[in-house]
């Protein structure tokens, strides 16, 4: 889960992002980003030159880049928290994964400079007039590229007041939080067990194509395999096998190619660890070949799911349904 937090200078932007980070949070800050560029070319961080950087990093990479630069940081796994996000685009770019959710902070006016003048950070305005005058002129730039704040706030899922005291905003935001977790969809066993194939797939070491597939049973992965040249030889991709190096048409010469297939080797892995295999489902990212459609019906596999066709696939499907095999293909 990712929570973008958006809001006025003030308004406890900090504080919801300190709480999220003690619930187990990772924090990023967009501003951090553009702290990191000032730093590197050695130019003072001050209110003033963090908005410019922004602004031409904006204009320079879109104006979704400082949300762009953070989301290549993250991995899908873990729950952040991410501060500072003040133009519509960086909500647009954070909401192409389907789990960012976007917290509006509010306080009053008054409210929040007393506690910019408390806090002194980065030349911050020490008088409410220029305080008024500073945020007129952020939320009211005509350039695309500046900070949009009103327009960012508009796209948030949530708006928590905080006016009153640390604990309230805690609360408000706890209780957020437990409601997307409540809700949050999680994959469903095929895209679970298919997905972890197409990890696997990385490992192959054929030149050709990266296939790989899962044997499952009762929920549970019992074998897994992925295709390349068999065990002790030299590795496809440094020449192991000629007709894969020569980048012939899909499924040609198939009786020259010296790799195995990933369905091959999930079967025979499962022969080496002596398990037995019977009644199992076979998760495959590519529809099985002619010589795999035979091994998967004498090993006793009850179903396939595969997501890619292969050239193969008609013949393979004809044998696979007279033999009594279920096959599906996934919906991705
Ligand atoms: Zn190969
Ligand atoms: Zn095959």
């Amino acid at each position: 889960m990712i929570i973008g937090l958006t809001g006025k200078n003030g308004s406890g932007k900090g504080e919801a992002a300190k709480f999220l980070q003690l619930c187990g949070f990772e924090y990023y800050s967009l501003s951090d980003i553009l702290r990191e560029v000032l730093s590197k070319k050695k130019i003072p961080i001050t209110r003033e030159n963090l908005i410019k950087t922004g602004t031409k990093l904006r204009e320079e990479e879109g104006y979704g880049a400082l949300a762009e630069r953070t989301l290549a940081k993250l991995t899908p796994d873990k729950n952040y928290v991410i501060d500072s996000i003040r133009n519509p685009e960086e909500v647009r770019a954070l909401k192409r994964r389907d789990d960012f959710f976007l917290i509006k902070i509010d306080a009053p006016q008054k409210v929040r400079f007393e506690r910019v003048k408390q806090r002194a950070r980065e030349s911050d305005p020490m008088t409410f007039s220029s305080f008024v005058e500073m945020e007129d002129r952020e939320l009211k730039s005509k350039n695309p590229a500046a900070q949009q704040l009103l327009a960012t706030e508009k796209l948030a899922d949530f708006t928590v007041s905080n006016a009153s005291t640390i604990e309230t905003l805690n609360d408000n935001v706890r209780k957020i939080i437990a409601k997307l977790s409540r809700e949050r969809v999680r994959p469903d066993w095929d895209e679970y067990f298919m997905d972890i194939a197409r990890v696997a797939a990385t490992r192959s070491n054929c030149a050709k194509r990266q296939v790989a597939a899962v044997l499952v049973r009762d929920k549970r992965i019992i074998a897994t395999g992925y295709n390349g040249t068999p065990r002790g030889v030299k590795n496809c991709n440094e020449g192991g096998c000629a007709r894969c190096n020569s980048f012939g048409p899909s499924g040609a010469n198939l009786g020259e190619c010296l790799c195995s297939h990933a369905e091959e080797n999930a079967i025979t892995q499962s022969a080496y660890h002596g398990v037995m295999i019977k009644d199992t489902l076979l998760y495959t990212t590519f529809s099985p070949c002619l010589m795999c459609t035979k091994m998967i019906i004498n090993s006793g596999i009850r179903e396939v799911v595969y997501d890619a066709h292969y050239p193969l696939l008609d013949i393979s499907l004809k044998l696979l349904k007279e033999a009594g095999v279920i096959v599906r293909k996934i919906n991705s």
